[in-house]
């Protein structure tokens, strides 16, 4: 079977971090499989959605490095989706209401009162020609339910009917039909719910696993139905856990400052955003993985946790500084030059160490070309004096450093922090730096005699 999976966002705001989850898991499990990866904008509430956000998805995902082999819109599909609703209405399964909405409530809480469950009790079944004729009269338009297979033949006796399926996360999982009202597909203004664009495009791609999150649980044993209603095979599901912050709160209030965008704005690198959202809430370590490749051999369907992911976006900074630390002079090449950081490798090796962000560099850059602030001890002054005396002759090379400060040693008789801190601070501005035997050459001879008194 070759595997086809599809991310479905609707684009009415921007994506975060809890919502690349299912894009990321999707794309691994497409990328581990050889499979085809689809994004499918679910943009069928026209008002809400916004090409602007559409836009921004695809930039999102493209910068996390998830690129979908085909992209489509569900507001360019309508006719699809008119052919099956007219196929469940001929099934008779798909049948008209007429009902307000306060009416609907009016019988919800009439029916919580007799401590019965809130399910709709299928009254438009009942309605004849006539009363329907006089509801279109009054100018009321009809919404459209799915009749739920929950019946022997009578939809007023309903029975038992358990839906089962083996979900890829959370094991074996059942929802009794019986349980639940026939869910609405269409709406009285003629707009499709999400439910059935969803299945007939998932039917119509030839998507054979659904991956997504667990607020879907409880609407998979209604869409199994309407998969089966309409002549086809269920695809397999795996809904995986929600990602919250470590208290437990859902990501909605900080969606803001957890867009991807942002987090894209403020430095972070893509894989270090991609491991945290794909390894948080999984039995892996939360680790930096440097690429895509390498995250899909961590990442596994079955390991992610049943209880949510909590996370704390501080951890972004550990992950982000480790791939930093460890990032080819090629990777970032580009980057620096379009800070106006013009460098070649030795710069990069040298200071990536002390860089949390790429764009740290700059302050490094800053360093060696000047000016630096070195207030020079009044202590120190003469033993600066003796070290401008005492620098070798020659090229300034990684050798120099320690050629220079064992001169110094032996002339001065000073020695650790003594030695070298009144050096780094007169030559770099900073008590804390790369390695100064890497950052003497970088510097130059010209500028080491202009910082030293
Ligand atoms: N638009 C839906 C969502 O974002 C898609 C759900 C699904 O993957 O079926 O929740």
């Amino acid at each position: 079977m070759t595997v086809t999976v599809r991310f479905a966002p609707s684009p009415t705001g921007f994506i975060h971090i809890g919502n690349i989850r299912p894009a990321l898991f999707n794309w691994l499990f497409a990328l581990k499989t050889g499979g085809t990866f689809i994004l499918r904008f679910d943009d069928t509430d026209l008002e809400r959605s916004k090409e602007e956000y559409a836009k921004a998805i695809e930039h999102d995902l493209a910068w996390l490095g998830v690129h979908p082999h085909r992209i489509d819109k569900q507001s360019e599909r309508f006719a699809l989706y008119d052919e099956a609703a007219d196929v469940l209405r001929k099934a008779g399964l798909l049948y008209p209401c007429y009902e307000t909405a306060d009416e609907l409530e009016r019988r919800r809480s009439r029916a919580r009162a007799l401590g019965r469950p809130p399910v709709y009790d299928r009254a438009a079944l009942k309605l004849t020609d006539e009363e329907k004729a006089r509801f279109e009269g009054e100018g009321r338009k009809p919404h459209w339910r799915f009749l739920l297979p929950n019946h022997d033949g009578d939809p007023f006796t309903t029975r038992r009917t358990d839906v089962s399926w083996t979900d890829m996360c959370r094991g074996s999982q059942t929802i009794d039909l019986a349980s639940l009202s026939d869910p609405v597909l269409i709406r009285e203004d003629g707009t499709y719910l999400y439910t059935l664009p969803s299945i007939v495009d998932d039917i119509d791609m030839g998507v054979t696993h659904v991956i997504r999150g667990e607020d879907h649980v409880a609407n998979t044993g209604v869409q199994i139905s309407i998969f089966k209603a309409l002549g086809a095979e269920p695809p397999v599901f795996a809904h995986h856990n929600l990602l919250t912050t470590r208290d437990g709160e859902g990501l909605s209030k900080r969606k803001g400052a957890l867009s991807i965008g942002s987090l894209r704005d403020s430095g972070y690198e893509p894989m270090a955003v991609a491991s945290l959202a794909v390894l948080t809430g999984s039995s892996q370590a939360v680790e930096a993985v440097p690429t895509m490749t390498e995250l899909g051999t961590r990442f596994d369907l079955a390991s992610i946790s049943r209880s949510s992911a909590k996370f704390d976006p501080e951890d972004l900074n550990g992950l982000n500084a480790k791939l930093v630390h460890e990032m080819p002079f090629s990777q970032v090449q580009e980057r620096l030059f379009s800070m106006g950081v013009n460098v070649a490798e030795p710069f990069w090796l040298t200071v990536r160490g002390n860089c949390s962000k790429v764009s740290d560099a700059r302050t490094y850059w800053q360093v060696i070309h000047g000016p630096v602030s070195s207030a020079v001890a009044e202590e120190d002054r003469e033993f600066l004096a003796a070290a401008v005396k005492l620098l070798p002759e020659g090229d300034i090379t990684t050798e120099t450093w320690g050629e220079w400060t064992s001169r110094l040693k032996a002339e001065t008789g000073r020695k650790g922090k003594g030695l070298f801190m009144p050096l780094r601070k007169a030559l770099t501005g900073m008590e804390h730096g790369p390695d100064m035997k890497d950052m003497l050459p970088l510097i130059g001879r010209q500028n080491i005699q202009a910082r030293l008194p």
